[in-house]
């Protein structure tokens, strides 16, 4: 009895427990200089505030819960930092994602799938397998590994023939919360296959090389992102000695690992985990990229900021193709804006954004693939990771026009 009242109440706290944002505000820092940003970082290191940076840069977006919201603005307005709520009311947002969710229905095949809408974990693997099945000479899932929580790591692969042709990796979703980049993986496979045939530059390419894509690289944060926390960031890491979950996945590879732009607090959202690699999530793409041995061009895709990174992060060295690899950025941010005028940056990941160590392009460019290059898509902040779901095919549309110029680029300049 004593054993089925303790379930009964563990079952009570975990339904109770799904996070609510009610009174949480999203605010946009203007740090007029170096001495101002640094002020604000200090807000950071205050774990009691609990604030959740979406953005690290200048501006600063930071997510400040209800109980924080007088302390933050009588800090910020004491050190005359300007700043304003450019989210008023989160749970607001969360409320009309949720409503529109509930319209999806369930699809018998990837044609009545509703591509303009956020999907479960379980409606984007059934994806996977309708593909899969209506494209069997083209399409097939390889399970590269398990998740922390055992969930399949499943990766599709896009394939003419050949056997280990020269390969590019598109990866979406390794942050949880960054769900148009995981709605804008489904749209991406869906191209493929229809553009195959019809898209002369595209079907040159695959008769070519091979193309992978991991659209939920983290599927335990994901789901976790469905059930209890819209705002999870890392995986579901369950670590020794704190009570404090979660690794975040792009703190965790072997490039710089551990140092500036990382954490050791399990605490925080940028926490690199225990050692390089530690994680299966990251793990788990190591050993495939490592046992192919020929993949040429690996872009991992984030939200939000609108930029398109390449290495390096974790230093100030350049890398030794960066003429080259900004010259491909330039003509694929150009594409990108072809669409819809959306305008992105691009550069180096330490001089457009931040120093960050034991990101995953690092590490691959380290590895001798040369095309290594991060996306973060739409928007600039006004909804910041809440984007409406009426933008997720146009935010995959254009960004399959840049993808496709760092493929054809790939595709024509082997090395
Ligand atoms: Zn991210």
């Amino acid at each position: 009895m004593m054993k089925q009242l303790v379930a009964f109440a563990a079952l009570l706290v975990a339904v109770l427990s799904k996070e609510n944002f009610h009174g949480h505000q999203v605010f946009r820092i203007v740090p007029k200089d170096d001495v101002q940003l640094a002020l604000v970082r200090v807000m950071e290191d205050i774990l009691d505030l609990e604030l959740d940076f979406w953005r690290w840069v200048m501006p600063v977006d930071v997510r400040v819960p209800s109980h924080s919201l007088q302390v933050v603005k009588s800090y910020l307005e004491s050190h005359s930092i300007k700043y304003f709520a450019m989210i008023k009311d989160l749970q607001a947002l969360l409320d009309e994602e949720r409503r529109q969710m509930k319209s999806v229905a369930a699809a018998g095949n990837t044609d009545s799938f509703d591509y303009t809408n956020y999907h479960t974990l379980s409606e984007i693997y059934s994806f996977q397998d309708m593909l899969v099945a209506e494209n069997p000479k083209l399409v097939s899932k390889t399970v590269i590994g398990q998740s922390f929580e055992g969930r399949p790591l499943n990766v599709l692969k896009f394939s003419t023939g050949g056997s280990n042709r020269p390969a590019i990796w598109i990866d979406t979703g390794i942050h949880a919360r960054e769900w148009v980049t995981q709605a804008s993986g489904i749209v991406f496979a869906q191209k493929i296959v229809t553009e195959y045939g019809t898209d002369s530059a595209l079907t040159e390419i695959l008769n070519g090389m091979d193309i992978f894509l991991e659209m939920v690289v983290n599927p335990d944060g994901y789901h976790f992102t469905h059930t209890n926390n819209r705002m999870w960031r890392k995986n579901r890491k369950q670590n020794q000695d704190s009570s404090c979950v979660g690794v975040d996945l792009n703190r965790n590879w072997n490039a710089g690992f551990g140092g500036r732009g990382s954490s050791n607090n399990p605490c925080t959202e940028i926490y690199h985990g225990t050692r390089a690699h530690s994680e299966p999530e990251v793990e788990s793409i190591v050993k495939f990229v490592e046992s192919h041995g020929n993949i040429k061009a690996f872009i991992s895709i984030h939200s939000y900021s609108q930029m398109l990174l390449y290495p390096y992060g974790y230093t100030r060295k350049p890398a030794k193709d960066q003429a080259e690899l900004d010259q491909v950025a330039q003509k694929a941010v150009t594409a990108l804006a072809s669409l819809y005028g959306t305008s992105f940056r691009y550069g180096s990941i330490i001089k457009t954004i931040y120093q960050s160590s034991g990101g995953s392009i690092d590490w691959t460019y380290n590895r001798g693939i040369k095309y290594s290059y991060t996306f973060e898509l739409r928007d600039t902040g006004h909804f910041g990771f809440i984007l409406p779901a009426n933008q997720i095919v146009p935010t995959a549309n254009e960004t399959w026009l840049a993808l496709k110029v760092i493929m054809d680029h790939t595709f024509k300049n082997p090395y």
